[in-house]
């Protein structure tokens, strides 16, 4: 792969993951869950983008990686900035082409002349090898990374290459998928947009602005927010096309003559016809809008595409082209759990009852956008995942055993928050004993797309064997706030929102799973009686609250089957808590308490564990043999 593409993917992952700028160090690991490419990110405290004249770098060709960090460099000095380096974008805004630039800020960096045998003699024009020297350098140098500015020189003693220097603290390392990053670089599933108008129907000067804008500009809710936004930057409607207008040589009545949905799907033909007749390349499109000034009366996803019908003066509907374009994206509807549809449309049961998912519109949790327009709310993570987008990286998949655990769910548009986006596991169906599902777990903040939710909330999705994505609308909803859980049928998983956080945008789960009998009690879960090393150090009795609340396990008791005892001391277990007894000695806390023997408890040829509460009521018994 050319070298200068890696530079592009690194600069728009860093866009979307809450940087600023960055460059690949060019080391790669495989750590058990595919290849991760070394990624060095900045933020804009350390660094500035300025888009430069090609004419100033005197480099024509973007592959051309040494020659653009040198022109880079040389650029830097001339401005009065101590380094550069080339994020290998270019673009024409109309003035020529411009180079993309980041420039680092005083003080952020040194710079070094360093014998090239200390690199390892790594060939000047090998860039993989030479952001490899310059990085492994920066590391022995105790800096933070480094970079090769591509000039070399002789001053008697020997070639030198010219090393830039980051300061610790300057740049973050992280090591990101290989597979991720390249999502970033793939030409993305293009979108034709074909602006049309019956004969009857002439367009006003300005009426294409509005689209190009929608379709392809940033800011004020413009679909390519939204799917930039859904797919995270990966896909969206990069490199959309928008064509037109084109006379359609038909007329209103002509259309209105047609009635149902078999109107949209002629306009469509009429529209691809004129654009063809215009010789539009539609084959080189995936996707295609045609876009009717105005004259239908009946519009949305069609087969092979999109119609949508707005009259220059009639405001666009972000909800509803949203929505249709989510078809084209190749998304079905959404659901809940009704037996009839929330909305008219589609009559299968439960259908557009999933008021957080865009696929349910117009039955949504909507807001009025800064033009006053119906949008959002944004679509939920599993019709992401599914669609390419979010990365199994953001993904946590429980396992069916083990024991509690706790962990920070980032909101779903926040890939910039690190951490998981969704949590998924395998269990039995709420509607079919015998029938397994997916559940997803996934933390929305009242904010942005979804700024028309109720509240920041977790919410769950059940995905049956028909592949439906559906919300759970019976109790317990699927929809939980802080303190709430989440159980599925037998053997259950409880889901639980110990909290929500606004500032760091997380929710922390307590997860865990219900002994078979589903009975929600303390327990103990396991013990550990043969621990590597000293037997009584070693030795523990792990207890988990199972019930729904906490429970205050003081003056209880656990004893062996040679009647040693240990009693609890003030001690509360919290819902889905657990807590280690140690067998010997330490100090207590919220996860560990110690007995404080000198010998061991539990036999290694087989024993029983009995927990029983202060009023000398058994709780729980674990009988174990060797
Ligand atoms: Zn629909």
């Amino acid at each position: 792969m050319a070298a200068d593409r890696r530079f592009r993917e690194v600069q728009r992952y860093a866009d979307v993951h809450g940087f600023f700028a960055g460059f690949p160090n060019f080391h790669e690991a495989d750590y058990g869950d595919g290849v991760v490419y070394g990624t060095i990110l900045l933020r804009d405290t350390e660094a500035e983008w300025r888009d430069v004249p090609r004419s100033e770098y005197q480099i024509f060709h973007i592959e051309d990686v040494p020659g653009l960090f040198r022109a880079a460099n040389d650029y830097a000095g001339r401005q009065g900035y101590p380094a550069a380096f080339p994020n290998c974008e270019q673009a024409d805004h109309g003035q020529g082409v411009v180079y993309g630039t980041i420039l680092m800020k005083p003080g952020s960096t040194e710079w070094r002349d360093v014998p090239r045998a200390e690199l390892g003699n790594p060939q000047i024009d090998d860039v993989p090898a030479m952001m490899r020297a310059a990085n492994d350098y920066s590391s022995r140098e105790g800096f933070a990374a480094g970079f090769p500015t591509f000039h070399q020189a002789d001053y008697g003693q020997g070639v030198v290459y010219g090393i830039v220097l980051l300061k610790p603290g300057v740049s973050t390392w992280r090591d990101v998928p290989a597979d991720l990053l390249a999502k970033y670089s793939a030409p993305p599933r293009r979108w034709a947009i074909l602006l049309c108008n019956l004969n009857d129907r002439p367009p006003a000067a300005t009426s294409r602005d509005r689209y190009v804008q929608f379709f392809t500009e940033s800011g004020a809710g413009t679909a390519f927010d939204y799917w930039n936004d859904m797919s995270y930057g990966t896909e969206g409607l990069r490199e959309t096309g928008v064509f037109g207008f084109f006379q359609i040589p038909h007329s209103t009545a002509e259309l209105l003559a047609i009635t149902g949905s078999a109107q949209r799907q002629q306009a469509f033909n009429w529209g691809l016809e004129a654009a063809r007749n215009a010789n539009v390349r539609l084959n080189d499109f995936e996707h295609k809008i045609v876009l009717l000034n105005g004259g239908g009366n009946d519009h949305g996803a069609v087969g092979g595409g999109v119609t949508f019908v707005y009259a220059d003066q009639t405001a666009l509907e972000p909800t509803f082209m949203f929505h249709e374009m989510g078809h084209e994206f190749g998304l079905d509807h959404s659901f809940g759990e009704q037996a009839i549809p929330c909305a008219g449309g589609d009559a299968r049961p439960g259908a557009y009852c999933d008021r957080s998912d865009i696929m349910s519109a117009m039955n949504v949790a909507s807001f009025q956008d800064a033009l006053n327009r119906r949008s959002g709310p944004s679509l939920s993570a599993i019709s992401r995942k599914r669609l390419g987008w979010l990365h199994r990286s953001r993904i946590r998949s429980l396992a069916p055993t083990g024991p509690a655990e706790v962990f920070n769910l980032a909101a779903l548009n926040r890939p910039d928050v690190e951490g998981y986006q969704m949590v998924e596991f395998v269990g039995t169906s709420r509607v079919n004993a015998n029938a397994m599902s997916v559940y997803t777990v996934e933390f929305r903040e009242q904010t942005g797309w979804d700024q028309g939710l109720n509240s920041s909330a977790v919410i769950l999705h059940e995905i049956r064997s028909d592949g439906l994505v559906r919300l759970l609308t019976n109790n317990p909803l699927g929809t939980i706030g802080a303190g709430g859980e989440f159980v599925s049928p037998s053997p259950s998983i409880v889901i639980r929102v110990e909290s929500i956080d606004a500032t760091s945008h997380t929710a922390q789960l307590r997860v865990w799973r219900l002994p078979a009998s589903g009975t929600r009690n303390v327990r103990i879960f396991t013990i550990l009686f043969d621990p590597r090393g000293p037997e009584p150090q070693g030795e523990f009795v792990l207890i988990q609250n199972d019930r729904a609340g906490a429970v205050n396990l003081t003056g209880w008791s656990l004893s062996d089957a040679a009647q040693h005892v240990y009693t609890f001391p003030l001690f509360t277990l919290p819902a889905g808590g657990t807590v280690k007894v140690w067998t010997g000695t330490g100090t207590n806390d919220a996860e560990n308490l110690y007995w404080g023997r000198r010998q061991a408890v539990w036999n290694n040829t087989g024993d029983i564990g009995i927990l029983r509460d202060v009023a000398g009521t058994e709780i729980s018994r674990f009988a174990y043999t060797a």
